[in-house]
C-alpha cells in the first residue's frame, strides 16, 4: 500500500470569490492575504480570482500493482470531501493510470479522497447525490493521474518511512502481509517549488552486487537488498522507450513474411509496416521497428505483430522480444546501467504484462530472521 497527500489551491467560483473578497477585505482591510498562483508549480494553474493556498487537497492510497490487484473494479473508489461517491470520470482515469502496470484483466485497489470547494461541485445532476459532477473535472483528472504516477515511481521521497496519519496508518497495517513488502510510504507536502524540487531528487542509491544464475541481478540499497529480474526490467525500459516514440527504420534488405491474412496485412499497416506483394503468397516489409531491424528473428517478431491488433500490444511484444533474455550473463557495469535506466521509469514496480519486476529484503526483516536482537556481543558479528 502506498499512501499520498497533495495540498492544492483552491480556485473559487468568481461569484464565490467576490463574497470572499469582501468578507477578507472588511476583515483584514489589506489585500497581502491574497496569494497569486505559485511560479513553476508543477500544476497547471487555471486562470481564478483569488487562489487560497491548500484549502483543496487530494489524498490517495492504492495497492501496490506488483502484489496487490483485485478481480474486479470494486475497489476503485472515489470520495469527495468525506463522502464515497460515483465518478465515472475519475474511475476511468483512475483504471488508465494503471492500464500496463496491473496483471491483465486485473484492476487496481486505489482510493482517492478529494477535498473541493463546494463551489466547485455541481450537487444538482444527481437528485441523490451520489453521482458526483465537477465543474472542472479536467483538472481533478490531471491531478489524480500525476498523483497515481509518483507514488508507482521508486524516487527517494516515495520509498523512506515517513509519518503517515493514524487511520491510513491502521488500515495500511491490517493490509500488509508481515514482511511481504517495504514501500508503505508518504508524502504530506506544500505545494510549490518545494514540491517539483524533492519530487526530482534522482536516482536512489542503487548499487549491482552479483548476478544469481544469470537471471537476477542481486542490488544493495541503502534500506536492504533487492533482486531485481534482469528480463521484466529491461522489458519495462524498452516498453516506455517505444511508447515515446515507435521509431521505425529502412532496411536494404526487405523482410519476406508468408501466410498472411488480409487482417494481418491491415494488422500491419495500422503500425506503420506496410507490406507489398512479393510472389505467391510472400511479402516483402522494407520498414521494421529499430529495435528489430538486426535480429535474425525478425521476420517472427513482424509475424508476431501482425497478430495484435493496437500499437500498445506491439510494443509491449517487440520490448518482450528485445529485452535482454534470462540466462543471459552480465558484467557489473551492465547490470549498473540497467538499474538506472529501470529506476528512470514511469512505472518500475511491473512489467507491462504486470508481473512484478523487483524482490525487496528490507533490513528490518533481514535482523529479525536472524534473531539479531536476541545477542548482543561481538562475538556475534554485531
Ligand atoms: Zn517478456
Amino acid at each position: 500500500m502506498q499512501y499520498l497527500k497533495v495540498n492544492l489551491p483552491a480556485f473559487p467560483s468568481s461569484k464565490a470569490a467576490d463574497s470572499l473578497v469582501k468578507k477578507q477585505l472588511v476583515l483584514s482591510k489589506t489585500e497581502q492575504i491574497y496569494q497569486w498562483p505559485i511560479p513553476n508549480s508543477q500544476f497547471p494553474i487555471p486562470k481564478a480570482p483569488f487562489p487560497i493556498p491548500n484549502s483543496q487537497s487530494l489524498e490517495l492510497v492504492i495497492g501496490l500493482p506488483d502484489r496487490c490487484h483485485r478481480r474486479r473494479p470494486d475497489w476503485v473508489k472515489v470520495g469527495v470531501n468525506r463522502r464515497v461517491v460515483r465518478s465515472p470520470e475519475l474511475e476511468q482515469t483512475i483504471l488508465s493510470a494503471f492500464a500496463r502496470t496491473c496483471p491483465r484483466d486485473r484492476y487496481p485497489v486505489c482510493f482517492v479522497h478529494l477535498q473541493i470547494s463546494p463551489s466547485e461541485i455541481d450537487w444538482n445532476r444527481h437528485p441523490a447525490k451520489v453521482e458526483i459532477y465537477l465543474h472542472n473535472p479536467s483538472f481533478w483528472q490531471e491531478q489524480v493521474r500525476a498523483a497515481i504516477a509518483r507514488v508507482l515511481e521508486l524516487n527517494e521521497d516515495v520509498l523512506p518511512q515517513p509519518s503517515i496519519p493514524d487511520r491510513v496508518g491502521q488500515l495500511l497495517k491490517a493490509s500488509e502481509q508481515k514482511g511481504a513488502y517495504l514501500a508503505s510510504s508518504s508524502t504530506s507536502r506544500n505545494d510549490g517549488d518545494q514540491e517539483v524540487k524533492n519530487h526530482k531528487i534522482g536516482l536512489m542509491e542503487l548499487r549491482a552486487i552479483a548476478q544469481v544464475h544469470n537471471t537476477y541481478i542481486v542490488a544493495e540499497h541503502p534500506s536492504g537488498m533487492w533482486l531485481v529480474e534482469q528480463h521484466i526490467a529491461h522489458e519495462r525500459v524498452l516498453y516506455e522507450q517505444l511508447c515515446n516514440a515507435w521509431l521505425l527504420t529502412s532496411l536494404e534488405k526487405p523482410v519476406i513474411l508468408s501466410q498472411l491474412s488480409a487482417l494481418q496485412i491491415e494488422n500491419l499497416s495500422r503500425l506503420g509496416l506496410e507490406v507489398e506483394t512479393f510472389g505467391e503468397q510472400l511479402w516483402a516489409a522494407r520498414e521494421v521497428p529499430l529495435l528489430l531491424a538486426d535480429r535474425d528473428d525478425c521476420a517472427d517478431a513482424l509475424f508476431e505483430l501482425s497478430k495484435v491488433a493496437d500499437l500498445q500490444a506491439a510494443q509491449v511484444a517487440t520490448a518482450c522480444r528485445s529485452a535482454i533474455r534470462n540466462g543471459t550473463p552480465l558484467s557489473l557495469d551492465e547490470m549498473q546501467n540497467l538499474l538506472n535506466e529501470w529506476q528512470q521509469t514511469r512505472n518500475p514496480r511491473t512489467c507491462p504484462h504486470g508481473r512484478p519486476i523487483y524482490f525487496a529484503l528490507e533490513e528490518s526483516t533481514l535482523a529479525r530472521i536472524f534473531r539479531r536482537s536476541w545477542v548482543i556481543g561481538k562475538s556475534h558479528g554485531i
